[in-house]
């Protein structure tokens, strides 16, 4: 476990089995966390004991296995939702925030929004962010809003604040912190601007909680998503929080066993609150991962996380500054440890392979941003993005083999 007064990245390395493996017979220097996290020794582990003396299906069992089981389960929710400060029945668990915002589009958008009605979005979006709802959209016939990104990375507010006061105004739907950009939209003040005049607010926390510790209550959003498996827990298991009232007025949009109170042929009725979204036998085992990830976190003071990695980002953009032609992009104060950039004349992937070669994980790509692509007017960026493992060992094993890899190919 982590010292939990002194932040040291070296001893939270030791609790992460993967990082000391090798990429390409070097050692692996992890910098591709945007896209997904490594796990902890005691999440792996929680996962192969539910598997070794714990797996039954739940619900309904009467079985003490099947009791076990359940109580797993329902505690991972309850430690979630404390975690996110707010009630276990506001926690509904999907796949990840890709069906979380599915979920929200279908299960609300669908059935509170009308044709004309306005889902606002931002440049920024990742696609889980921007697919679901041209889908919602298009079959109720609502207009999508796209509130441009300005030159430094952040949100265009004046357009933003333009799009809320308007009429047909009714959902709006951000990222809190951009995967490509790092920029950390100051989603409070713009959910409480959107409440001003009625407009529901989904937050894409995905980016966001492994980085900072999100109180939704004081957030003060309608929705929140975010996918485990970037929170340092198992793929497959993610979290929609529906704030209370808003939870009673959506519907299921997938049937199955475990969301229903009655069936029968004559006509359904569906079972009370988070359970009636989650059709289908669940992932037990992911969702007891993410609540030992929580665990996991609970030590952790993420001051200092978010001081560490923006440090590391800070010593990434001094060793690289002397390198011609080299852009990266988001430049506003508060950004996350997120570094996209590009090389004038280097393409993206060919540097990735390079970086590959001598162990460095980084991503390159649209990272499912293409909109956001068009705008910066790029195809691809190369990215490294840090979390609370990563080192300035790391961050001169990348900016040394970059520095290298521009002598090639340069
Ligand atoms: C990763 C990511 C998603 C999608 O998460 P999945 O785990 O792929 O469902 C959505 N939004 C942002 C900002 C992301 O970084």
């Amino acid at each position: 476990m982590p010292a939990s007064n002194s932040f040291d990245p070296y001893e939270i390395r030791k609790d992460f089995p993967l990082l000391s493996r090798t990429n390409r017979g070097k050692p692996l220097v992890y910098l591709d966390n945007a896209a997904t996290s490594q796990k902890p020794k005691s999440v792996i582990d929680a996962v192969s004991h539910y598997y070794e003396r714990n797996n039954s299906n739940v619900h309904r069992g009467v079985y003490e296995l099947a009791e076990d089981a359940e109580n797993l389960y329902r505690t991972s929710r309850q430690k979630i939702a404390h975690w996110l400060g707010v009630s276990a029945e506001e926690i509904i668990f999907t796949r990840g925030a890709t069906e979380g915002i599915n979920l929200i589009a279908h299960s609300f958008a669908k059935h509170h929004l009308n044709a004309g009605d306005h889902i606002i979005l931002s440049e920024m979006e990742h696609h889980a962010n921007i697919v679901p709802w041209q889908m919602i959209a298009k079959s109720i016939g609502a207009e999508i809003q796209v509130v441009p990104v300005l030159s430094d990375g952040s949100l265009d507010r004046e357009k933003l604040s333009e799009f809320l006061a308007n009429r047909g105004a009714s959902l709006l739907s951000l990222c809190h912190i951009s995967n490509v950009l790092g920029t950390i939209n100051p989603v409070q003040e713009i959910i409480e601007e959107a409440h001003k005049y009625g407009v529901k607010v989904v937050v894409d926390g995905a980016q966001a909680v492994p980085h900072m510790r999100v109180d939704l209550r004081n957030l003060g959003c309608d929705f929140f998503v975010f996918s485990g498996h970037k929170l340092f827990a198992p793929m497959g298991i993610g979290v929609v929080y529906a704030r209370n009232e808003l939870m009673d007025k959506m519907l299921p949009y997938q049937g199955g066993g475990d969301m229903i109170d009655q069936v029968s042929f004559s006509g359904t009725t569906y079972a009370k609150g988070a359970q009636r979204f989650e059709a289908g036998t669940p992932n037990v085992s992911g969702a007891i991962g993410l609540g030992k990830a929580i665990d996991y976190l609970a030590s952790i003071d993420f001051d200092q996380v978010d001081a560490h990695e923006k440090n590391l980002l800070q010593i990434t953009r001094e060793e690289l500054k002397d390198i011609d032609g080299l852009l990266e992009y988001g430049s506003t104060v508060d950004k996350a440890g997120v570094f996209s950039f590009s090389i004038a004349g280097i393409h993206p992937h060919d540097l990735a392979t390079l970086l590959d070669a001598e162990g460095i994980a980084t991503r390159t790509g649209h990272h499912c941003c293409q909109p956001l692509m068009q705008k910066i007017g790029v195809e691809a960026t190369a990215r490294a993005s840090f979390s609370l493992y990563n080192t300035r060992e790391d961050v001169h094993a990348f900016t040394d083999a970059v520095k290298r890899a521009v002598q090639i190919l340069g």
